[in-house]
C-alpha cells in the first residue's frame, strides 16, 4: 500500500462508503500481493504482513462480508 503513496486508514476509510473505490482497492490488493505466500491464512497476515482481502478476512472483526459482497469476488 505504501508503494502507492496511500495510508491504509485513508484507503480503507474511503472504502467504507465508496463501492467503486472498494472494488479498485480489492483488485489492486489481489494483483499486488505476493504470489509466493499462502493467502487466506492468519499466519500470512500476521507474519508476512499481507493485507490482501483473503488474509484480512482471517482476522476477527475484519469484514469477510465486505469481500464477499464485491461483484468480482467469486
Ligand atoms: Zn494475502
Amino acid at each position: 500500500m505504501k508503494a502507492h503513496g496511500l495510508h491504509d486508514e485513508l484507503a480503507y476509510g474511503r472504502a467504507r462508503w465508496d463501492a467503486e473505490w472498494r472494488a479498485a482497492l480489492y483488485d489492486a490488493q489481489m494483483i499486488g500481493r505476493d504470489p509466493s505466500l499462502k493467502h487466506g491464512k492468519a499466519w500470512t497476515y500476521a507474519h508476512h504482513r499481507c493485507r490482501c482481502p483473503e488474509c484480512r478476512a482471517t482476522q476477527p472483526g475484519c469484514k469477510g462480508a465486505d469481500v464477499r459482497e464485491l461483484p468480482n469476488a467469486a
